[in-house]
C-alpha cells in the first residue's frame, strides 16, 4: 500500500501528530520542527518522544520527515545569517535523536548573488558543521523551484553540494513534485525522462522521499505555489504515473497541498486508489 501523509502540526508533540495521521489513514507525517516564522522550537518532550517511538512500531507508522524551518539560509552571504542557520540545524538534529531512524528535510538555501557555485560551497560547509558520523538520522536536501536566487532548482546543483559532503551515508535528497515541475523537469509529460536524468546525475538511490504536490504554474515558472492534487498543472493523470513508478513507489509520500485535515484525507484516498497493485 502506498506509504502516504501530510504535512502536520507539530505544536502538540509527536503522540498527537502520530494520533492526527492514523485518523487520515496516513502511515507517515511530516512536519516542522519550530515555528518557521522565528521563535524557539518547544524543549524536547523526551516522555512523548519514547511513547511515539513505540507507538510508531505498533501502529504502522513508517519513517516521518522533519521540516527544517523555510526561513533559514544556509547559504546566505551575511555571517550572523548563516550563524542562525547553522545553529538552528545543528539543535533541530541535537533534538530528532530522541526519535532516531526518521529524515530531516531542508530548502538548501538562496545565494544571493554569490552564485549558485558558491551557494552549494556554502551549504555543504553547514552540513558539514552540523552532522556527525554515527548520527541516526537521514538528512534530505530538497529540490527548489529556484524562485529568487535559491540554489538546488537543478539536480547539478543538488549534486555539487553532496559531492562536497564529509558524511555522504547520511545525506538523500527529497523531490518536491511541485518544485521540479516549476523548476522545468517536465514529470508531467516526461517522468521516465526526469527520472533518468535524476539518476545521471545525482542517483536514484540518494531519493529518499516526495513531497507530493500539484503546482498552480506551467512548467518551468520558478514559481513555487503548491495546488491540491489534480487541480494544478501537473494533473491528475501525472500523479497516477508517479506513484506507481518502480523507482519511486516503495518511497514515502508527503502531501503538502493547500488542504484541511479532511482534504488530506480524501487525497490519501485518491492517491493510493491510483496505485496498481
Ligand atoms: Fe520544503
Ligand atoms: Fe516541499
Ligand atoms: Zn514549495
Amino acid at each position: 500500500m502506498l506509504n502516504i501523509g501530510c504535512h502536520l502540526s507539530s505544536s502538540k508533540g509527536y503522540m498527537n501528530m502520530a494520533r492526527e495521521a492514523l485518523s487520515i489513514g496516513a502511515s507517515t507525517f511530516q512536519f516542522f520542527t519550530r515555528n518557521p516564522r522565528g521563535g524557539a522550537a518547544e524543549l524536547v518532550d523526551e516522555a512523548d518522544c519514547a511513547e511515539f517511538n513505540t507507538f510508531s512500531k505498533e501502529n504502522g507508522i513508517s519513517v516521518i520527515l522533519a521540516h527544517a524551518p523555510y526561513t533559514i539560509n544556509p547559504c546566505a552571504a551575511r555571517p550572523e545569517v548563516m550563524e542562525f542557520a547553522l545553529q538552528t540545524m545543528a539543535d533541530d538534529l541535537r533534538r530528532l535523536e530522541y526519535v532516531p531512524g526518521n529524515m530531516y528535510n531542508f530548502h538548501p538555501g538562496s545565494h544571493v548573488g554569490q552564485g549558485s557555485e558558491e551557494g552549494a560551497k556554502k551549504t555543504a560547509a553547514t552540513l558539514n558543521a552540523v552532522m556527525w558520523a554515527d548520527m541516526q538520522t537521514t538528512v534530505l536536501i530538497e529540490t527548489m523551484a529556484g524562485k529568487g536566487s535559491e540554489i538546488g532548482a537543478t539536480f547539478r546543483e543538488v549534486r555539487d553540494i553532496i559531492d562536497r559532503a564529509e558524511i555522504p551515508d547520511k545525506l538523500g535528497v527529497c523531490l518536491d513534485t511541485c518544485h521540479v515541475f516549476d523548476g522545468g523537469y517536465d514529470i508531467a509529460g516526461n517522468l521516465e525522462g526526469v527520472l533518468e536524468e535524476f539518476d545521471r546525475v545525482i542517483g536514484l538511490e540518494r531519493l529518499k522521499a516526495i513531497h507530493i504536490n500539484d503546482s498552480k504554474n506551467p512548467l518551468g515558472s520558478r514559481k513555487d505555489r503548491h495546488e491540491v492534487i489534480g487541480g494544478g498543472n501537473i494533473g491528475l493523470e501525472a500523479f497516477g504515473r508517479i506513484v506507481n513508478h518502480p523507482a519511486l513507489r516503495e518511497l514515502p509520500f508527503y502531501l503538502e497541498t493547500p488542504n484541511d485535515l479532511d482534504g488530506y484525507k480524501r487525497e490519501i484516498e485518491l492517491l493510493r486508489g491510483l496505485q496498481r497493485s
